[in-house]
């Protein structure tokens, strides 16, 4: 998406360990209008793909995933970060390591949230090493859905989370994929 990659390039920034600021846009401050043009392009690449639900992770990922619903037509669900797991058998639950906290997380979801009848849509804000990505597709793995793919906004190419996607035969679908990035130099697939 060529508004994207012009949209990172004007506004990004990079930071020591691999990390891109972009939250003058997209996961702090939030261009609605921008991001109303992301929805759009998620619905093209995924148009021929019967959709009932949009899955995606607190925080960043939920108000990407609401509006991009809006052209789905279709409810959003997230994960959330659980402080104690009630493991009373009425949540699923994965592990998740932060790569912009270095911790791991235990994830939840309500099993009354996704069912087996459900053609699944998961969105993220960035896809780095791949535990976000990985974990949400377990939950969807554990629920007995079918997933439909995955639409992220912004790949890191550099690191491997998207080539294991792919290598499961998921259909990913990275709005902008970066290359290589340094304080003063950032390229795009
Ligand atoms: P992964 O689990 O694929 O390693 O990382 C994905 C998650 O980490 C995303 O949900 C996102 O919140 C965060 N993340 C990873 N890399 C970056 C980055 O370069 N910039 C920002 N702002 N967030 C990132």
């Amino acid at each position: 998406m060529e508004a994207l990659k012009e949209r990172i390039l004007k506004d990004g920034t990079v930071k020591p360990g691999g990390v891109l600021k972009v939250d003058s846009f997209l996961n702090h401050q939030m261009d609605i209008s921008f991001i109303n043009e992301i929805g759009k392009e998620f619905k093209r690449r995924f148009a021929d793909n019967h959709i009932t639900k949009i899955l995606t992770i607190e925080a960043s990922g939920i108000g990407i995933a609401c509006i991009a619903a809006q052209y789905f037509g279709v409810d959003v669900v997230f994960a959330k970060k659980a402080k104690s797991i009630n493991l009373d058998g009425e949540m699923y639950c994965t592990k998740i390591e932060s790569f912009t906290h270095k911790k791991v997380y235990d994830v939840i979801l309500a099993k009354r949230f996704l069912s087996p009848e459900d053609h699944v849509l998961i969105i993220d804000d960035f896809l780095a090493n791949g535990c976000a990505l990985l974990g949400l597709i377990d939950i969807v793995q554990k629920s007995g859905a079918t997933i439909e793919g995955a639409g992220i906004v912004i790949e890191k190419g550099f690191q491997d989370g998207g080539q294991k996607v792919r290598d499961l035969g998921i259909h990913l679908e990275s709005l902008a994929i970066v290359d290589s990035m340094s304080d003063d130099s950032l390229t795009f697939r």
